[in-house]
């Protein structure tokens, strides 16, 4: 009777360890989500809203247009992907973009071009690229062309740039020929490379499912971690030529949970990565769960990187005179270009640029000038950041809470660059990235 007594009693002991290590698991997990819900993204939702308030409309200076958009981009042509332009335009209207570059995994040794989506759909210009396997690029021919990847690869690059195209180099903190001399330019931030550094991933996740909903662009923005490693790297390839930096999206829309009708009244299952995981026959769980299928078949979608969220996390904006491909390829290679995270604010209007005595403006980003001619470097922002001007990668001053920024350069030659920062819950976030003005 004794025995049995005891052995009930350890059984109740060792259902409560569990128990209390279960609700100790669950509140891990949980505590920090359900507080950001809660506390954390109401903050920013509302420090955000007044920011927007504080919006001015800065005068113009750099006599171009800023058209903004996101390069590196995937569509169903990728092996990882199952995006159609019935979901990447309204994508891209809500983020307000003006193009996408796109970089659709490789398909054959021999790649043709144009064969991708190219092209102008209510009002967004599509330009179809290829990112190469191995150490990785973005190859942008810009016309008709076979890419044979057998080809040694520094000659691939050497021809599609002299024949105009433009080839960047992608996943900036993988291996590279950074002494390549074809390449225009480089990531100095992809939201998937800054992914990949999460110490913890499942948080990441469960993060991100509770907070899906009207604070998503919140829970997406806690991958974000400043890429210093890569941008000292730009910097320093930046002391032998012009590298241009340009952000990437590296959108997929793959990493998700759907399920859609096929034409023969199967479901098909696809989760992360765009992989299928089952076509089975309709049971209880589909027709509970399975609704009206939306604009590209699915019944049900469980997502975390729609494409909206990434279009809207990091851009380029290219300061241009026409909306097409050719133009915003040239000026994106001179460097006309900065970067920006927009879920924080729309950064239209920043500009980065150098005058001479008169006051006449001379040197725009990624422009070279001669020092006894860029008398004054000026930064203007739409809303106040903290301007951070670097030579040769070095910070060498800042001022905040400003909407504009003046430094007499007196003959100081190097390369320069603004970081501009927006204060949210007392840190400054990075919000622009300016490519350099060089100074020589
Ligand atoms: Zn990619």
């Amino acid at each position: 009777m004794k025995a049995v007594n005891m052995a009930g009693r350890m059984l109740l002991v060792l259902v409560k360890i569990i128990l209390v290590l279960f609700i100790g698991l669950i509140a891990y997990f949980l505590a920090e989500p359900l507080w950001n819900r809660y506390v954390v993204y109401p903050e920013l939702e509302e420090e955000r809203t007044r920011l927007w308030r504080s919006y001015k409309k800065p005068e113009q200076f750099i006599p171009h247009a800023d058209f903004k958009g996101v390069l590196h981009s995937h569509t169903y042509r990728s092996h990882d992907s199952r995006g159609i332009l019935e979901e990447i335009i309204p994508a891209a209207k809500k983020a307000k973009l003006n193009f996408i570059f796109l970089a659709d995994h490789r398909m054959a040794d021999l790649d043709t071009f144009p064969r991708g989506i190219h092209g102008t759909f209510e009002g967004i210009l599509i330009e179809s690229g290829t990112e190469s396997p191995g150490a990785s690029m973005m190859v942008t021919p810009l016309r008709s062309v076979v890419l044979d990847w057998a080809k040694d690869r520094s000659q691939l690059m050497h021809e599609v740039v002299k024949n105009n195209g433009m080839v960047f180099y992608l996943h900036s903190e993988d291996e590279h020929d950074w002494g390549n001399p074809d390449y225009q330019g480089m990531e100095i931030y992809n939201i998937h490379s800054d992914l990949i550094d999460e110490k913890s991933p499942l948080k990441f996740l469960i993060n991100g499912m509770i907070n899906s909903g009207v604070y998503r662009h919140w829970s997406y923005r806690e991958l974000f971690d400043e890429q210093t490693k890569i941008v000292a790297l730009w910097d320093s390839l930046n002391n032998h030529r012009r590298i241009v930096g340009m952000a990437a999206v590296d959108a997929h829309n793959n990493q998700s949970l759907r399920a859609r009708y096929t034409k023969n009244d199967m479901v098909e299952w696809v989760g992360p990565n765009a992989k299928t995981l089952s076509v089975n026959k309709p049971g209880w769980k589909e027709k509970l769960i399975l609704g009206k299928p939306d604009i590209a078949g699915w019944a049900f979608k469980m997502e975390l990187d729609t494409y909206f969220h990434s279009f809207n996390f990091a851009n380029t904006h290219i300061f241009g005179d026409s909306l097409s491909s050719r133009s915003l390829k040239n000026e994106l290679v001179k460097g006309h270009a900065y970067i920006s995270f927009e879920s924080l604010a729309q950064a239209s209007g920043f500009q980065f640029f150098t005058s001479d005595s008169s006051g006449k403006v001379n040197a725009i980003v990624g422009d070279s000038v001669q020092g006894k001619n860029a008398v004054k470097l000026s930064a203007v922002s739409p809303y106040p950041v903290r301007f951070e001007l670097f030579r040769n990668g070095k910070l060498i001053d800042s001022q905040e809470d400003r909407y504009a920024y003046e430094f007499k350069v007196r003959d100081k030659k190097g390369n320069y660059r603004i970081v501009a920062r927006l204060k949210f819950r007392n840190q400054w976030l990075p919000w622009v990235y300016t490519n350099p003005i060089y100074v020589f």
